[in-house]
Order: structure tokens, then C-alpha cells, then sequence
């Protein structure tokens, strides 16, 4: 009988889907995707996670729960680094541990650690081939997937290059648009800048991207800027930044800046979040000292639709009278 994986759609998926679901595609298994976050979906997340969760851990736990019904495992990584000497935020660390307290004996979990520290390639893969053991998958299938799963990857990262958000890349991954290009360099860009799963979940940041794309702007997001340019620009910081998601943020910030790319910048933070705390406070100081306009937006289950947008239409107002002047 074909085994059925849930993914929930949330966190890490922005950053990892082709990899995941063409892994466990090609080692035969069938890939079910949590629906996109709803009002249902965000809600449950709330009342299943202690209070002191982020609102992207709250939603994931809504997701979890939308899968449960549906498949034979979850597939929930312990991320806990994906570069080395750096890190994910140690709520990646609890979080299959928080989704199992949850949800108990439902479903069966696949967890595998993602400690990526020197041969992160190599490293990578052997973790996913021992989770291929666990579902007693053929070894010489897994291997073949990995491969698989490399290219769909990198693939999907080149669509990101060519400044397409993860959400229209992964339409052209599945097959559901042909490749086009979503962006519009003509019209002045903002840079949306934050961790993916805040920047792309339209529910949980209220379509942030399709409302200034309908008021004519081009987005720009740190998912767009190459590795080798992430390192880089953020290595002109006094001190390394060790949380990887920061370090593109602010990479990318300095990139846009210093190309002179951008007319403003958003940046969209988690209420209560740590690395935010500190990596917005890092970027707003570079955008006082160089006059960028900024908009910080802080989001939790509490925001309301109609404050974003009054403050978001000042803003974008504020922006045109500069451009006028
Ligand atoms: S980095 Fe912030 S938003 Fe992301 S999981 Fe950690 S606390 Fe939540």
C-alpha cells in the first residue's frame, strides 16, 4: 500500500518543498499538502500552541492537525542548522517534540534532525536516507530520489534568482503556470524583508504581496538574492550573524541598498519573536542611516486587516510624494 506524507504547509515548506515532496514522490510515496492557511486553520493553530508560540509555530500546528485525517505520517524536520556554524531559530529544535505533545498517537511522525555543520550536502542526504530506512524504503530508490530531489531543488532556487517568490516558483514547480516573469522591473520596488514563512503565507501577513503589487510596485525579497551575495554583504557587519534566516535578511538589505533597487522597505516581524527583535533592529538602524522609508509590520493572531492597510496606504503614499518631489 503506498505510503501517504503529510507536509504541512507552513515554515520551512517556503524554503524546502520541491526537496521534500520530490523525495518522497520518487521513493514512491504519496505527498498530501496541508490546505493553504485559512481563518480555520490559523485559529486552531492558536488554541493547540501554548501563547508564548510564535504566530508561524501556532499556524503550523492548524496545518498539522488539517493533515491528520489524511496521511500515515507527518513529515516534521528538527531543523537546527542549515549552514555551517549557523542556525535556525531553537524553535525549529522543539518543534516536532511540541506537534507530538499536541497531537499525541494520531499519526505516525518522520523527524529526521537537520544539523547541517561541514559537508552540509553529504550530511543532508544521509538524513534523509535513514528516514528512507524508517519507511523501509530500498536503499539504491532513496538514493536515486536524493538525487531527484536535488535538481527539483536547485531548480526551484533558480526560479527564486530570477526574482520570483517562492509562492508563483512553486506554481511553475507543479506544473500548474508555465515559467513567466512575475516580476515587473520597470515599476519602483519595495523590498519586503522578514522570514519566509511570515513574507509568504498570504493569510498570515493579510496578501501583503498581491496588495503592493496591485498598487503597482515591484517586490523584491531576501529569497531573491544568491548565497554568494547574502555572504558577502552581511560579513560587512562588525560581528557575524550566526541565525542563517538572519543573515540573508540583512544580506540582502545591503544588497538591494547599495544597487540602489529600492524606493522603501517592510519589514514583516513575528510579535514576540527573537531573532526579529534583534536583526530589525539591525536593519532599521542601516535604513535611518541611509533615509530609506521603512515600515516595520508586526503580526500576530491579533492584527487587524484594516490597521495593516491604513498604515500601508500611508506608507505607499509617503513613497509616491518622494518619488513627486
Ligand atoms: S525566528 Fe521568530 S518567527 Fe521564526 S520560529 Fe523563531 S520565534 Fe518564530
Amino acid at each position: 500500500m503506498t505510503i501517504r506524507i503529510g507536509i504541512p504547509q507552513s515554515l520551512f515548506y517556503y524554503y524546502y518543498y520541491p526537496l521534500w515532496s520530490t523525495y518522497f514522490k520518487e521513493t514512491g510515496c504519496h505527498v498530501v499538502v496541508s490546505n493553504n492557511t485559512n481563518k480555520n486553520i490559523a485559529t486552531r493553530g492558536v488554541q493547540l500552541t501554548v501563547d508564548e508560540a510564535c504566530f508561524p509555530v501556532k499556524i503550523y500546528f492548524g496545518h498539522t492537525e488539517n493533515l491528520l485525517s489524511r496521511v500515515d505520517y507527518i513529515f516534521c524536520p528538527r531543523i537546527v542548522s542549515i549552514e555551517p556554524k549557523e542556525y535556525i531559530c531553537p524553535k525549529f529544535m522543539g518543534l516536532p517534540d511540541m506537534v507530538k505533545a499536541a497531537f499525541n498517537h494520531k499519526v505516525k511522525w518522520l523527524t529526521p534532525t537537520i544539523a547541517l555543520k561541514k559537508n552540509c550536502q553529504q550530511e543532508h542526504k544521509t538524513a534523509f536516507i535513514a528516514m528512507a530506512r524508517e519507511l523501509k524504503i530500498d536503499s539504491k530508490l532513496a538514493h536515486h530520489a536524493w538525487d531527484k530531489a536535488v535538481k527539483a531543488q536547485l531548480n526551484y532556487e533558480k526560479f527564486l534568482l530570477k526574482e520570483l517568490t517562492p509562492n508563483d516558483a512553486l506554481e511553475v514547480f507543479s506544473g500548474s503556470k508555465t515559467e513567466k516573469k512575475l516580476s515587473n522591473r520597470d515599476a519602483p520596488s519595495i523590498a519586503v524583508l522578514g522570514h519566509g514563512y511570515n513574507l509568504y503565507d498570504p493569510h498570515l501577513n493579510m496578501n501583503l504581496i498581491k496588495k503592493l503589487r496591485d498598487h503597482g510596485f515591484n517586490i523584491l525579497t531576501p529569497e531573491m538574492v544568491d548565497k554568494e551575495i547574502i555572504n558577502q554583504q552581511s560579513s560587512k557587519l562588525r560581528k557575524r550573524i550566526f541565525w542563517t534566516l538572519g543573515k540573508k535578511i540583512i544580506g540582502s538589505l545591503y544588497d538591494f541598498s547599495e544597487n540602489n533597487r529600492i524606493q522603501g522597505i517592510i519589514y514583516v516581524a513575528s510579535f514576540g519573536c527573537g531573532p526579529d527583535s534583534l536583526i530589525g533592529h539591525l536593519a532599521e538602524g542601516y535604513i535611518r542611516k541611509n533615509n530609506i522609508p521603512f515600515m516595520l509590520l508586526t503580526l500576530d493572531e491579533h492584527t487587524g486587516e484594516a490597521g495593516v492597510n491604513t498604515r500601508l496606504e500611508a506608507f505607499l503614499d509617503m513613497l509616491r510624494r518622494r518619488e513627486a518631489v
